[in-house]
């Protein structure tokens, strides 16, 4: 790798200084973690797969107005992305219950929710991102009353399109994590999507099996990870059968 400036390493992904100012080189490693990081593994592929589906999906979120963070993917693990501000937000939208949402209500995992939940938890590893309310979002300052506002509206919207897109595909969109930036841009600060969007940050079931095809096929030791996230990114046409990054055809509508 060429030497450029560490801007930030986190657990799944490295975050170098970028060609021109207001620029960051996004690099997508194999590593995978669960559960504070007691739970580690490297495996082999994932960060090639999440760097083509993140690229994917926000590109098609750009394309219906959801301002987001990717400018292009630069190589195999690699894509330029605007430098923001993130929010030390962890937005959660959920559909259908599971995971931390089903152990804290009891509620079975895969009842389908009365409605879309938006939940929040604090970004802060030694605190083991605590779940928090507008009322501490506000009050602490973390986001204004407006920034809250952009979020909520953008995250309904991204679950409206990312639920329909994987509909499509023969996939259940059950929940997912986004995180926001504060894109400064002259005098005019304004919030947009960042980080990523790949099965290591939402829960995917196969419509018809209910086969997990996300991180908790690590989470829960049930295998066949990378072969999870290789089917995702070939059912949303990222990746053709029998071949590797060309010839992208875009989904392949399962009927
Ligand atoms: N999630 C994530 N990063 C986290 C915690 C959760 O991307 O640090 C995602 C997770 O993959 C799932 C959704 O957010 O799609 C909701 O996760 P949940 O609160 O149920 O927590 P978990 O069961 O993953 O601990």
């Amino acid at each position: 790798m060429k030497s450029r400036r560490l801007v930030y390493e986190g657990k799944a992904k490295v975050l170098y200084e970028g060609p021109e100012p207001g620029t960051l080189i996004q690099y997508f490693k194999d590593d995978t973690t669960a559960f504070d990081a007691k739970k580690k593994a490297v495996l082999e592929g994932k960060g090639v797969l999440n760097n083509r589906i993140s690229e994917f999906l926000m590109t098609q979120l750009g394309q219906i107005g959801v301002p987001n963070h990717f400018m292009r993917r630069l190589n195999m693990r690699e894509q330029l992305i605007r430098e923001v501000e993130i929010i030390p937000l962890e937005v959660v939208v959920r559909n259908v219950a599971a995971g931390s949402l089903s152990k804290r209500l009891g509620l079975e995992e895969g009842t389908a929710l009365p409605r879309s939940i938006i939940e929040y938890f604090l970004k802060d590893d030694k605190l083991s991102d605590p779940m928090v309310s507008e009322e501490h979002i506000l009050a602490f300052g973390w986001a204004s009353a407006q920034e809250l506002d952009e979020i909520i509206q953008l995250s309904v919207r991204i679950n409206d399109f990312l639920s329909g897109l994987f509909l499509g595909v023969g996939i259940k969109l059950i929940d997912f994590k986004v995180e926001f930036g504060r894109l400064y841009e002259a005098d005019m600060v304004r919030v947009i999507l960042a980080d990523e969007i790949s099965p290591d940050s939402m829960r995917l079931w196969d419509l018809k099996t209910n086969e997990k095809l996300d991180k908790d096929r690590f989470r829960r030791d049930l295998g066949g990870v990378t072969e999870a996230y290789t089917e995702v990114a070939k059912r949303l046409g990222i990746l053709q059968e029998g071949q590797d990054n060309t010839g992208r055809k875009g989904p392949v509508l399962v009927k």
